[in-house]
């Protein structure tokens, strides 16, 4: 009975407030109006480093029969995982002049190369590196050209003027901006060049290039290119930095200052970086203006090259990783109201190169994560002991005191296990005790 009355009542009250609500404040739409839409869903972007072809990788890659090159076989093992992002970069480190192709010191790949690396699962080829003017002036505007016919997105040169130094590339509803810059060397005079070799005067507006000598106006030029990305409509922003100092494992002060300032002066999300040929450390920097963290791998090392222990006598050089960063993107009403990085990690990987019994070479990228120790390749050239060895360098270099996850990648930044350990559940929320 009691029960009863309480229920009448509540339901008397609820509907006098109802009727207060609805005479005193009817052009108060909102109380009634449904609920905002919101949705969220995770992108993904993957980058790999230098792809270089050496003399010996050419020899390995022609096929006597049809006279050509192929690449394929480079990258079976990785495929899988550089289709699997939603949007996978690389530094193309060589060049696609024409005519005959050339290994080190001036680099001429065959053009097949371009359809093996989009094969392969790539997007976007960065063109901005210390090789780009190999085949001179008449190679940037060729590079991008059989880029670009292969399908992928050329960021670092251009073939005009006219068109804006940064990329706008669609991924999942979001608008991903692109600069990609390399690093000058300097000479006697006070031309630009880059490795040693003049950038041609009618390409100087084509080419994007910083002098390290003057790294604090550079990354001006650089912080503009970005900022106008943004402008244009880029929802995330990605710089590709070609830097630092060839087979040093830690970056050198003005790789730290720029990157510190890159991220002050922009919306700069991630700077993914290579040129040293080893590994460097990959840490998050925290965008204070912004409050938000920005990811940051300060080299990711050879993805392919013929550089390695029998040939330099340096086996970090064999090593690379595949530099991921996932951001989770908030939809309000169908508009972006959110996006923030939850993850990035680093998938390291090996080149392993071995005899096929008739004097060649083959050269396999692989992915040294879960059970990798029965891939074919490993066990048909006894090359274990080498891979497990690169394991454990990698992880030293890219940060020792990281752990991995199930994958096998190194955990660089992970937002759950972050939140966990400072005081928070899962879901961003303060634990009471
Ligand atoms: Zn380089």
């Amino acid at each position: 009975m009691f029960l009863a009355v309480t229920a009448a009542m509540v339901l008397f009250l609820s509907a006098g407030a109802y009727l207060l609500l609805t005479k005193e404040d009817a052009s108060k739409k909102t109380i009634f109006a449904p609920e905002k839409k919101v949705e969220s869903y995770e992108i993904s972007l993957l980058c790999a480093g230098d792809i270089m072809e050496h003399e010996p990788q050419l020899k390995a890659q022609y096929d006597a029969a049809s006279g050509t090159y192929q690449f394929d076989n480079n990258y079976a093992y990785v495929k899988d995982l550089i289709q699997a992002a939603d949007l996978s970069l690389c530094n193309v480190e060589t060049v696609f002049g024409g005519g005959q192709p050339e290994g080190y010191p001036l680099f001429n790949a065959p053009d097949s190369l371009a359809e093996a690396i989009k094969n392969a699962g790539f997007d976007v080829a960065f063109t901005a590196n210390n090789h780009m003017l190999d085949q001179g002036g008449e190679g940037v505007l060729r590079s991008v050209d059989v880029l670009e016919g292969n399908g992928l997105e050329a960021v670092g040169s251009k073939t005009t003027p006219e068109e804006p130094n940064y990329a706008l590339v669609e991924v999942e509803d979001i608008t991903v901006g692109l600069v990609a810059y390399t690093y000058e060397t300097t000479g006697s005079g006070s031309r630009r060049l880059i490795n040693g070799l003049p950038v041609p005067q009618a390409l100087s507006d084509q080419i994007c290039s910083f002098n390290p000598a003057r790294w604090e106006a550079e990354t001006e030029k650089i912080a503009a290119d970005l900022n106008q990305a943004q402008a244009a409509g880029a929802d995330v922003l990605v710089c590709y930095l070609h830097w630092g100092e060839e087979y040093h494992t830690q970056p050198s002060q003005y790789q730290t200052k720029m990157a510190e300032k890159l991220i002050a002066d922009t919306s700069v999300d991630v700077i993914f970086a290579s040129h040293p040929h080893v590994l460097q450390p990959a840490q998050i920097l925290y965008d204070q203006a912004e409050e938000k963290n920005v990811a940051l791998f300060y080299s990711m090392g050879n993805f392919i090259s013929n550089q390695r222990s029998e040939t330099l006598g340096n086996r970090l050089t064999e090593d690379g990783i595949l530099a991921q960063v996932d951001f989770e993107i908030t939809k309000t009403d169908d508009a972006v109201s959110k996006i923030e990085l939850v993850r990035s990690t680093a998938l390291p990987t090996w080149v392993n190169r071995y005899g096929d019994g008739t004097g060649k070479y083959v050269y396999e990228i692989l992915p040294l994560t879960g059970d990798f120790e029965s891939l074919a390749s490993l066990t048909a050239s006894g090359h274990v002991d080498k891979a497990r060895q690169s394991v454990v360098d990698s992880l030293n270099l890219i940060g020792g005191g990281y752990t991995k996850d199930e994958k096998g990648r190194i955990v660089i930044f992970d937002k759950v296990a972050w939140l966990l350990a400072n005081g928070y559940d899962e879901n961003g929320m303060k634990k009471e005790s």
